[in-house]
């Protein structure tokens, strides 16, 4: 029999929505992909060299469980360049992916049954890794007329003396917003932690984003490579953590990961000091393909009252459509040939909505908008 831990973990909807895509296209379905959040650019060259060398120059065995030196010392300059503050490679831990990074995390934070209060909607894997280690998540409404935001005296009422964390993720999946600096000051000024998931920063197309960091010291960076430098099958992130936690997640990673992957890390060391151009391209390109698709979404009818301004991610109020964002969201795939995220894979306040991922080609974009135009007005006859 298997364990109440493996039975109970829930499983990845959008993942769910992608198997029965390519289940279509196995069939000879054309199936354009607007669900899966991934970069749909290939990895810029000099990461990629910075790989080959690796190999070729026998980097090719463990490394320090904490990760290297080189590595760590690159994410604190990124960090003093971007936002001004100071960080000591002491306080970094590199691991396999931003995903093993939250669960290095909320191992070492959290006691059976202390409380981390996250907005609703969310990021599905948070609540699940945090009932993983048998912590207890507690989901905030956040309303799409506050640009998905926190309500400050919300947050004060749910606090509890279980309440060890309040996780903030901006620019958001799902929501592509970006969090104001007052609200981020806002919730830094609370008693519990600040977890703050800044994986989609360097994506951001209007204003900028702030690290938590900037704010206080009373907090944790979870943050990887794998969307602004397009590099989500190297599995690399990190989280940056007040000392007395590196310790706890360091023997953590030594029994189960050792460490991270060595070639790996060379990349994204090159990717911190190399990518640059890169970068700055791809942005421009999320951003032509963000302003297309919100201009095509508001005329399809569905409702965006604060457009995003971050991540490559709209969630689109489809209310006038459906209720039920799974089936509509299946139906879709199999009329319309168009893969979307139902919004109640990002909590139950998401029911009604349906997340678009832009990281795919205006020409593609194109099309799917055609598609959905035609497959909503079938719907009505
Ligand atoms: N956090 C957020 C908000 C994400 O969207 C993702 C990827 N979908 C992750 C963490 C995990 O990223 P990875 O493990 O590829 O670094």
């Amino acid at each position: 029999m298997t364990s109440k831990r493996g039975r109970e973990i829930q499983p990845f909807m959008v993942m769910e929505v992608l198997e029965k895509a390519e289940e279509l296209e196995r069939l000879g379905r054309e199936i354009i992909h607007l669900e899966v959040g991934e970069p749909d650019f290939d990895t810029p060259q000099c990461i990629k060299d910075a790989c080959c060398d690796a190999m070729q120059n026998g980097k090719t065995h463990y490394t320090g469980s904490l990760g290297l030196i080189e590595l760590r010392e690159a994410i604190c300059e990124d960090y003093r360049q971007r936002y001004d503050v100071t960080v000591h490679p002491d306080q970094v831990i590199v691991t396999s992916g931003t995903s093993p990074a939250l669960l290095l995390l909320f191992s070492v934070l959290l006691e059976p049954g202390e409380e981390v209060i996250l907005p609703n909607p969310y990021y599905p894997c948070y609540p699940n890794t945090i009932q993983f280690v048998n912590g207890r998540p507690v989901p905030i409404d956040v309303s799409e007329d506050e640009a998905f935001q926190y309500e400050p005296d919300v947050i004060r009422k749910t606090i509890t003396p279980r309440t060890k964390a309040i996780l903030i993720n901006s620019p958001s999946n799902p929501t592509g917003h970006v969090m104001d600096p007052e609200r981020m000051a806002d919730v830094s000024r609370f008693e519990p932690y600040v977890v703050s998931d800044e994986i989609y920063h360097g994506l951001v197309y209007e204003g900028e984003a702030r690290s938590i960091l900037e704010f206080t010291d009373h907090a944790f960076v979870i943050n990887g490579f794998s969307k602004l430098y397009a590099m989500t099958g190297w599995r690399l992130g990190y989280v940056i953590a007040p000392k007395p936690f590196i310790r706890p997640m360091q023997k953590i990673q030594q029994n189960l990961f050792i460490s991270a992957n060595a070639m790996a890390q060379w990349s994204a060391l090159a990717a911190l000091t190399r990518a640059r151009t890169d970068v700055d391209h791809m942005v421009r390109t999320y951003n032509q393909r963000r302003l297309y698709t919100l201009k095509r979404l508001k005329e399809l009818g569905f409702g965006i009252a604060v457009e995003p301004t971050g991540a490559f991610y709209i969630l689109a109020n489809a209310k006038r459509f459906t209720d039920h964002s799974y089936d509509f969201a299946f139906d879709m795939l199999e009329k319309a040939g168009v893969g979307v995220a139902p919004g109640i894979d990002f909590g139950t306040n998401a029911e009604g909505y349906v997340r678009f991922c832009y990281a795919n080609s205006l020409e593609n974009i194109e099309r799917a908008m055609d598609r959905i135009g035609q497959y909503l007005h079938n719907l009505k006859s």
